[in-house]
């Protein structure tokens, strides 16, 4: 925290800090496996555009950041961990003005995260369409990825209520941009779509990563609007996301997608992408 190692029980934020009054800040998610974090420049590059996107200066350079995510896995002794980075606004006063707050608040967690039980790998995720839409890009574009976070947990719990384990979000047009979490792709034979980014979806890391190796794998990937049909009848569909990597979805509002379980692509999919997790990342204890 702000340069200090602390223990989880001192590791104390203000209640002052506007990030915790006004969700005024910025964070990332990564993930290390075998001692290795995956995309950690992807990550850090998201983090300073998220913070510039909402004028926050981030007081330390890309090169000291990535040494800090590395020094708090390698402190904390891991080597299959989920790194949670978090950059406030700082502490002001009771005014929402950013002016007030004279230094940002950084902290670095590195823990462990499991999204949804191992079987949902194979059996698939139930999704429902949410009510809520995804905030507009000309309000709170959410290529911002923000510490405002309440439009996807409203989504979250209508999914809930809903009894399905993740929530669909639309765009204000009522093209598909992604889930609370996670952003969405289809498969029809060995073409993959995906909503662009205008959609209103995260530029998710894991995205990027899956439309790089998909192509090498050799299908076609195309970004574009989708509508609730084309998943629908979509030969398979899956979400993609740092915690949840690649998992499959089985039923999207009660209509079963492909054959109901995870299909061969999805697990060609997910097999490639871990072996490349595994290979690929940056080394935090050599
Ligand atoms: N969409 C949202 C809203 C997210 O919060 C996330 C990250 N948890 C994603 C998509 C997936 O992005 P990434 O692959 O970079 O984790």
């Amino acid at each position: 925290m702000n340069g200090e190692f602390v223990d989880e029980k001192d590791a104390r934020i203000s209640v002052f800090d506007h990030g915790l009054l006004y969700g005024d800040g910025v964070f990332e998610g990564l993930r290390s496996y075998g001692g290795r974090i995956f995309k950690l420049e992807e990550h850090v590059e998201r983090l300073y555009r998220s913070a510039q996107a909402i004028s926050l200066k981030i007081p330390v350079s890309h090169k000291k950041m990535h040494g800090i995510i590395c020094d708090t896995v390698r402190e904390n002794n891991l080597k299959d961990s989920y790194i949670r980075v978090v950059v406030t606004r700082g502490i002001g006063d009771l005014g929402l003005d950013p002016r007030k707050c004279p230094k940002p608040s950084i902290f670095v967690i590195a823990s462990k995260i499991q999204l949804y039980p191992e079987e949902y790998y194979e059996k698939g995720l139930t999704v429902v369409t949410v009510a809520t839409r995804r905030n507009l890009t000309e309000s709170l574009d959410p290529a911002i990825k923000s510490l405002n976070y309440l439009n996807n947990i409203l989504a979250k719990i209508e999914a809930t209520n809903a009894g399905a384990m993740e929530g669909l979000l639309l765009n204000k047009e009522g093209y598909v941009a992604e889930c609370t979490g996670e952003n969405v792709f289809v498969v029809y034979g060995n073409v993959l779509a995906t909503p662009p980014v205008s959609s209103g979806a995260l530029p998710g890391v894991t995205r990027g990563v899956v439309i790089t190796l998909t192509r090498e794998m050799g299908f076609k990937v195309d970004e574009r609007n989708l509508t609730r049909y084309d998943l629908y009848n979509a030969d398979e569909c899956f979400l993609t996301g740092t915690a949840a990597e690649i998992i499959p979805v089985s039923t999207l509002d009660g209509r079963i997608i492909g054959s109901g379980v995870a299909g061969p692509r999805t697990v060609e999919i997910r097999a490639a992408f871990r072996k490349l997790a595994l290979e690929d990342g940056y080394p935090v204890y050599s």
